[in-house]
């Protein structure tokens, strides 16, 4: 994870670096009335500055930064807390920031002015306790419920709120932390920000806790569903590295989000990521990947999570989500059933196996809101290829009536020579118990037989088997789908087999 970012040099550094030395970002103002201004950059890219809360003693200026094409929506939040400067300094260096690919980019690097031009956490109530738990209300605060209005009228995203604490969580402090909800793919895009924070020192983040009731980050991701991350540097590091690090957080999600231009370094081709909540507005609502090499070549869907007892098929999926492909596209879902996920449960309580919703007849239609949805996907990217990750309980070298260890095939020449490539290639690496082998036809109403018999698609199940350890299961579905991948010549993708500390923990 993260290798796309290793060998070069990021622009923003650049830019940091120059900004700071010259005092340009330090110029930029708080103070001030007026109505805004817009601008649009040579590169197409426009930018208003706008006054939050103009004409009253809580006025702050915002900043929206808008590329030409369309993306994702990014709020980076500094002072909420007066007390914390690094994300008040890390801000104006982001509003600063022009090279958007796509997308939006807001910024407000200063929600709490009052208390931020104090010094203070606090000029009257904690600005962190005054966002609502549910739906049914809004928040009284007229800071708080400027930033929801922001969240709610842009449609935001993802959401960074910039904080820091006296001491790192090595000394029992709140800094060098990640906080969040382990919810939807968070926990991916927080391992993706560690892994780019991990770099700026030799010491290393933490992934934290769960982020605090009626604040910002918790009622932002629990009632609006924005992706919702709390960075909090520690003040045992110099001011410089915590705003560096503040900045480095926001600019890795956008790189991760596809909304700045990938690199030539390393080889890495430069894809489009587009991230679409399918299904939304529903229980059912989840994430779908677009990784779009834009080179022709073919559409290949992987997902996880139909299952949602089987770990490995759905960490496997998120980790894919990094992949980068040098033809074609890739469509990933990796919680296809976000509730089973959540559960942990083959289908999550009071629902039936979804995979054996999925039409059964060339005149048949899925039954039940979600796998209506994730038809109505499969039907609108027409993949080639489409492999379904899950596992099973036994192996099958061992139990003869058990799928683990196999690749299970909507059977025809082009499908069957491509999984006995793969198979040949990782069981030279496993031992004979381990080896997988192909079976024929997925079950009646599964998603890998609907695509295969009803959309034309060549299209397999993956099944390991959960009898051995999580990390090397999740590898196994990652080097049958990175095999997969570099016979369809799709490669290079930037998998590497090596798995994290923090990777781990998440099982
Ligand atoms: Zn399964």
């Amino acid at each position: 994870m993260g290798s796309a970012m290793r060998h070069r040099r990021p622009w923003w550094k650049r830019v940091l670096g120059a900004g700071l030395a010259a005092g340009m970002v330090a110029a930029w103002t708080l103070a001030g009335t007026s109505s805004g201004f817009a601008a649009t950059a040579s590169n197409g890219v426009r930018v208003e500055t706008v006054q939050l809360l103009a004409g009253t003693r809580h006025a702050t200026p915002m900043t929206v930064i808008r590329a030409e094409q369309d993306g994702p929506v990014v709020l980076a939040v500094g002072g909420v807390h007066g007390d914390k400067p690094a994300g008040v300094e890390a801000g104006k260096v982001l509003a600063e920031f022009r090279d958007l690919e796509r997308g939006t980019l807001i910024v407000i690097p200063a929600l709490n002015r009052q208390a931020v031009e104090a010094g203070r956490r606090s000029v009257d109530i904690d600005l962190n306790r005054a966002f609502p738990t549910s739906s049914r209300s809004q928040p009284s605060d007229p800071r708080a419920r400027a930033v929801w209005d922001v969240m709610q009228a842009y449609g935001v995203d993802y959401l960074i709120d910039m904080h820091e604490d006296a001491r790192p969580w090595t000394s029992s402090g709140l800094g060098r932390v990640l906080v969040y909800r382990r919810v939807g793919d968070n926990q991916a895009t927080a391992q993706a920000l560690k892994a780019a924070l991990d770099k700026t020192s030799s010491r290393s983040w933490r992934l934290g806790g769960e982020p605090i009731v009626t604040g910002l980050v918790r009622s932002a991701q629990d009632v609006l569903g924005v992706s919702a991350f709390y960075v909090s540097t520690s003040r045992t590091d110099a001011m410089s590295l915590r705003v560096q690090q503040h900045v480095t957080a926001v600019m890795t999600l956008l790189e991760r989000l596809g909304m700045v231009k990938g690199g030539s370094g390393g080889g890495t081709p430069s894809n489009t990521v587009t991230v679409r909540t399918i299904l939304s507005g529903t229980v059912h609502a989840t994430k779908l990947y677009v990784i779009d090499s834009g080179v022709p070549g073919p559409t290949v869907w992987i997902s996880g999570g139909v299952h949602g007892s089987e770990l490995a098929g759905w960490m496997a999926a998120e980790r894919i989500t990094q992949w980068r492909v040098s033809r074609g596209r890739l469509i990933v879902v990796p919680h296809a059933f976000e509730l089973a996920v959540q559960q942990r449960l083959r289908a999550a309580r009071g629902y039936s196996d979804l995979n054996r919703q999925f039409p059964t007849s060339a005149s048949g239609s899925p039954s039940g809101t979600l796998a209506k949805g994730l038809w109505e996907e499969l039907k609108r990217y027409r993949p080639d290829w489409v492999f379904d990750l899950h596992e099973a309980m036994s192996n099958r070298n061992l139990n003869p009536s058990s799928v683990g260890q196999t690749i299970i095939v909507y059977p025809n020449s082009e499908i069957n020579a491509l999984v006995q490539t793969v198979i040949s290639r990782i069981n030279r690496n496993l031992s004979s118990t381990l080896d997988f082998q192909m079976l024929r036809y997925p079950v009646q109403g599964s998603l890998a037989r609907a695509a295969g018999q009803f959309l034309g698609a060549n299209a397999a199940i993956v099944e390991t088997s959960r009898l051995y350890d999580l990390d090397d299961r999740i590898d196994w579905h990652l080097t049958i789908m990175r095999y997969v991948l570099e016979e369809l010549d799709m490669g290079p993708v930037t998998h590497t087999s090596s798995l994290s500390g923090s990777q781990a923990a998440a099982a």
